[in-house]
């Protein structure tokens, strides 16, 4: 007779190893199956910074995660604090008037509780001095609301969150591509995965789908985003090809959540195509390029089509990449003088970051390509005369230093570009993750439209509908992976026990 796992979790990224260590410390077998080899295993979670937003009341509650408690600007340092109502605020400044979802309530409800779950697995966390502090009269001070991230990034939860894993007892294995679902009498009881051996069937007595969203597939981001998404880049993993969504409707799940919207970013025009795990992994985020607000951008007609400075960038990073996407030719130019080149961030000195430079603006502009240059000369001086003199420009605070009279503002840090040397940087839009998914029950269960759950399937991670959208606060991914990650792996752990 051929081993019966409780729970097999697919996909081996943070919500899938959340779930998978929140099984096993429910006394569960574990199996999580992953179709990457080794290498490329933890999908997107390997890619990101491993920035975590989470509610907190204040220092007292960030000390426990550190990882270092030595650090001398620990007492240099204002992280103030981030309540639940501004982890609400935030969710709702995206919405567009809806309210709070339920998954939202429960991201934010769950954050610091599941932050100290991991702390308690293992993962270690560090301040993100370089990208969310500015230095104010020799203090650090936190601006966003996001202040940590996992010690070692993306690489180094995974890491941990693997590490420990094994260390408990759960098995995993690389190379397996689940393909489908085993039912028995309306129940879920297992899996099929390809590997190198052809086709097998591994039974279980509850699957957790954590296998991502649909952001590598060219077809399904035409199908449900939009025809320009055929066209981006992938910052992540080229495995998120939605095949646990599609899993999950054939056995009638309900689409749910908002599947015309994703999390998307400026780019390097001249990026790869997938996200590049050759190189160190604190700088695979390099291929970015957000530090819009510092500067301006055209499209291939010379006109701005964002107020570059609306917001904190935290709060803008993740549309803008739709926004440069829709411009023609699905580029834009970032351009910046050298009042702010120390500011930027330290992706636009990466050594594969592509750029144009000249002394003047006159010699920067024939070096746009792709934009007309007349156009890009009026809207620049256009620009230049409408930038307020009068305000200070603080980038620690929404400044107000905004322009005066232009039909599309620029509403803080605006600056006039006049002192060179001038760089330009082209960038496209890169889709991060999608946004729509499935919808759960309270234990994490996969639901059907009329509101009863598909027995025995439960999901976690981007495959959760609800979550974001039109906008993401940045750093709630990897905190939603791991609250619903950890709820998904109750829920299966207790079918388990119940089968
Ligand atoms: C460049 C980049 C930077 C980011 N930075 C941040 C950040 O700093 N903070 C933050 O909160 N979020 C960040 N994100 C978003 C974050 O990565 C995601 O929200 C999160 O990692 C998703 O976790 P997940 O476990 O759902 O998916 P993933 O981590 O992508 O894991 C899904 C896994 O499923 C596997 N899989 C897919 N199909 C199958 C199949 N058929 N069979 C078996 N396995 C399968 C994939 O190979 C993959 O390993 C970033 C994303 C990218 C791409």
């Amino acid at each position: 007779m051929d081993k019966i796992w409780d729970v097999i979790v697919v996909g081996s990224g943070n919500a899938a190893l959340c779930a998978a260590l929140a099984a096993r410390a429910e006394g569960s077998s574990v199996l999580v199956v992953e179709k990457a080899p080794r290498a490329m295993a933890g999908g997107n979670t390997q890619y990101t910074a491993g920035a975590m937003r989470f509610a907190y009341n204040g220092i007292d509650d960030l000390m426990p995660l550190l990882a270092d408690l030595t650090d001398p600007r620990l007492e240099v340092t204002d992280f103030g604090s981030y309540t639940t109502q501004r982890f609400s605020d935030d969710l709702l400044g995206f919405n567009d008037g809806r309210p709070l979802s339920p998954e939202q309530q429960i991201l934010i409800d769950q954050s610091l509780e599941t932050m100290q779950w991991l702390g308690h697995q293992g993962v270690k966390f560090e301040p993100i001095y370089s990208r969310q502090s500015f230095l104010k009269d020799g203090r650090h001070v936190f601006w966003g609301g996001l202040t940590l991230a996992a010690a070692e990034e993306g690489v180094g939860l995974f890491e941990a969150e693997l590490a420990a894993l094994e260390e408990k007892g759960g098995e995993i294995r690389f190379e397996q591509a689940v393909t489908g679902l085993l039912v028995k009498d309306g129940c879920v009881t297992g899996v099929t995965v390809r590997n190198s051996t052809g086709e097998q069937v591994l039974h279980a007595r509850a699957v957790i789908l954590a296998c991502g969203g649909f952001e590598a597939s060219e077809e399904l981001r035409a199908k449900y985003i939009g025809p320009d998404w055929a066209k981006a880049k992938v910052r992540g993993t080229p495995h998120n090809t939605g095949d646990g969504l599609r899993m999950a409707f054939e056995l009638g799940a309900e689409m749910y959540g908002f599947y015309e919207g994703c999390h998307a970013t400026p780019m390097d025009l001249h990026m790869k195509d997938y996200g590049n795990l050759d190189i160190p992994h604190g700088e695979r985020k390099n291929y970015r390029k957000i530090s819009y607000f510092l500067g301006i951008m055209i499209n291939a007609d010379a006109v701005r089509f964002v107020d570059e400075g609306r917001d904190f960038r935290n709060y803008t990073y993740a549309q803008f990449g739709r926004a440069v996407l829709e411009q023609p030719g699905h580029f834009a130019w970032q351009i910046f003088d050298a009042k702010v080149d120390d500011l930027l961030y330290a992706e636009y000195r990466f050594h594969d970051a592509h750029y144009v430079q000249a002394d003047t603006l006159e010699d920067l502009i024939p070096k746009l390509e792709g934009v007309n240059p007349a156009g890009a000369r009026s809207t620049i001086e256009a620009y230049n005369q409408a930038v307020m003199d009068d305000v200070a420009f603080d980038p620690t605070i929404k400044d107000g230093k905004g322009t005066r009279g232009l039909e599309l503002p620029k509403s803080n840090w605006a600056q006039k570009l006049d002192t060179g040397p001038f760089k330009a940087y082209p960038v496209t839009g890169g889709i991060t993750f999608t946004y729509g998914g499935v919808k759960l029950g309270q234990e994490g269960q996969i639901l059907r439209p009329d509101g009863s759950a598909i027995d025995g399937l439960f999901a976690c991670g981007e495959m959760v509908g609800g979550v974001f959208y039109n906008g993401y606060p940045g750093g709630s991914g990897l905190t939603s992976g791991a609250v619903f990650g950890r709820i998904a792996g109750r829920g299966a752990a207790a079918q388990a026990k119940g089968a």
